[in-house]
Parts: C-alpha cells; structure tokens; sequence
C-alpha cells in the first residue's frame, strides 16, 4: 500500500500534541509541503515511490472530491448476524431476508470493509460511500454450509456464506467481507472443518475468537479467560497455522472485570500467544469512527441485524435514520492516508489512531 506520511499539526483544533511518528517497516515517501515546520516532517530516503514523490499535502487535500461531502468521523454500523436460514427469528434471518439486507446495502451507498482493517484505521472505502461491517456469531452451520447435489458436495447457495458470494459476483465493487467468530465447532459437518477454513481464508473473509465455552467473561478470572481464548485460537490455529485471530465477539456481551482486561487483551495458552485488537459486544447501536475518541476498541458496539424484538434498534431503524439525516454516518473521502472531517466534529479526532495520516478539515 501507498504510504504517504505527512505529519500536520493539528494543534489548534484538537489541542491534541502532534502526532509520534514511528518508524514504518517501509520507509514512506515525502516531499516537504512548503508550509508544515522542519521539525514535523519525516524524511526520507526511499525514492522508488515515484508515483507519490512530487504530491505535496495540498496536491492530496486538493485531490478529495468534497462535492461528496466526507465525513470520516460520523458512524460505522458493524452488523451482527448469526444464523441464516428457514426461521426467521432475532438471532436468525431468512435467506431472502439476508439478500434483502446486502440490496439495501449496496444500494444505498454501504461498501463491506473487513473489521480487522477498522481496527486499524485502514478505510479503503470508496469516495462517497459509507464503510459497513458484517459479523457472524457462533460459527454456524449454515454460515458455510456444504450440500450434496448430484453426488458432489458444493456451496449451499442459501447459506451465509453463498449469499454473500452470489453478492460478490452481482456487484464486485460491494468489497463482500465478512467476520466469522468461532467457538470449538467450526461450521459444523467436521470432516470438511479444513476445506472451509481453507476457503474462508482464500476468499477474502475473516475468522475470529466467540470463546471456547461461550460463558459471560464477566465470571472468569484471567487464567479461565486465557483458557477461553487461547483453545479456540489453537483450535484454528490446527488448521490455519499462519493465521493470527485477532478479533474477539464476546459472547452473551459480557465483558470481563476490569482488572481482567487485560488478559482478554493479551495472552498465551499451551504455548500460543495472542493479541486481540477488537472485541465486540452485543448489538444494540453503530460504532463509531475508528477516528474518534468515543470509539473503544475492547468493547465494540454492534447493531443487531434483526427486524424483530429490537426495539428500534435493529438494522432498518438505523438504516432509516441516516436516510433522514437523524444520525451521521461515515462518509469516506476514498484516501485511506487522508482523515477528512467536518469542522464541528473535530474536537473528537483521536490522532492516536490517525497516527501517520494526513488530517483534512473542513468548514
Ligand atoms: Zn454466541
């Protein structure tokens, strides 16, 4: 990925003090922009960049189509499903239901970005659309099912995972991705537990951590916590030995005592450690921008991807909310390495998550 560092002060919007610059594995390519002090430039040596080397900071601000109205502090909806199939119920969406959820999506302006890239800050998304998150709690069956048809095992179309890759090839700009957060049974139907994980992977969707007993974190200690996490990531771990999982779906929502986070955090079981970079609670409300300071990663909201029982909450009153312009939603400006804002939200740019990135703010 293109790596354009250039650090501004942004000192009189946020009070915040300028960003650390850490040195990159690769080191960026920089020319000075003419009116940002000697003391906040990165400079570099690596010239091969050539593409990036004469942009100067106005040449990327000026780049941003702003016609679009950016906005990458408003909200995220990280959507939280678990099965799909015959009965719909809270925890269950039919699969017309499901197709009738990624239509609305996609028509209404959402692009699928992978949780593991909002854990980071890293907001591909194009310019103009709104980022939108899907997670899978459980590691359900029929979120990757196979079926027998004429004597051969094939992809379930009506499954999770074969509506999302019917999606796929009917709008490839969609971006489909999703989560899957697994307990000891990955998608049932064991004997083919290789062939799936192998698939999930190659195809470009995640897996993470639902825990191996499914208890409220909020009863365990660290070393239970630790137990929790760490055999359901060598479980994985058996199949996918160079797969790290780093996101954890909390199961029931519970979170862990405080003293105890941050075991959830941070670990090792039999030998393997681990790292979790995003834990999600249970759904009732979006997220807000990775960029912003209300945003916690170790206790994520989600929106329930249900129409019933939701009490407003599900996904069409959040959906109808941002068609009538109640509540904000994230608007990308189409450069990962650019943060553009409205002025009015500034005061909640978090610049430990901008980091390196090249902030726009605008009246
Ligand atoms: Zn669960």
């Amino acid at each position: 990925m293109k790596k354009i560092i250039i650090l501004i002060a942004l000192l009189m919007m946020t009070g915040c003090t300028a960003p650390t610059a850490e040195t990159p594995e690769e080191p960026p390519v920089v020319e000075a922009p003419v009116d940002v002090h000697p003391e906040e430039q990165e400079t570099d040596t690596d010239k091969s960049n050539e593409e990036d080397k004469d942009l100067t900071e106005e040449d990327i601000i000026a780049s941003i189509d702003m016609s679009l109205n950016p906005n990458e502090l408003g909200e995220i909806m990280i959507l939280m499903y678990h099965g799909v199939g015959p009965e719909e119920s809270v925890w269950q969406r039919t699969p017309d239901n499901f197709r009738k959820d990624l239509e609305y999506m996609y028509q209404n302006g959402y692009r699928m970005i992978s949780l593991n890239d909002y854990a980071k800050g890293e907001i591909k998304t194009e310019a103009g659309f709104t980022p939108i998150i899907l997670t899978f709690d459980d590691g359900r069956q029929n979120n990757f099912n196979f079926i027998e048809v004429n004597g051969e095992m094939v992809l379930d179309p009506d499954c999770a995972v074969g509506i999302m890759e019917e999606f796929k090839n009917k709008y490839p700009d969609f971006n489909v991705t999703a989560s899957f957060f697994l307990g000891t049974n990955p998608f049932g139907q064991k004997e083919y537990a290789q062939e799936k994980l192998d698939w999930i992977i190659d195809n470009g969707y995640d897996l993470g951590n639902h825990t191996y007993s499914h208890n409220e974190m909020s009863k365990l200690n660290s070393d239970e916590i630790q137990i929790e996490i760490g055999s359901v990531n060598n479980i994985i771990k058996q199949y996918l030995p160079d797969y790290v999982v780093e996101t954890l779906a909390l199961p029931h929502g519970s979170n862990p005592k405080d003293e105890f986070i941050e075991s959830m955090l941070k670990g090792e079981y039999e030998g393997n450690k681990y790292e979790t970079i995003a834990v999600l609670d249970v759904g009732w409300r979006p997220s807000y921008s990775p960029f912003d300071t209300l945003t916690n990663f170790n206790s994520l909201y989600r929106v329930t991807a249900s129409e019933i029982n939701v009490d407003n909450c599900g996904i069409y009153d959040y959906f109808k909310s941002y068609e009538d312009n109640i509540r904000e939603r994230f608007i990308s400006d189409g450069n990962p390495d650019v943060v553009t804002i409205p002025k009015r939200h500034s005061e909640y740019l978090n610049m430990d998550i901008v980091e390196d990135r090249l902030v726009n703010v605008y009246e």
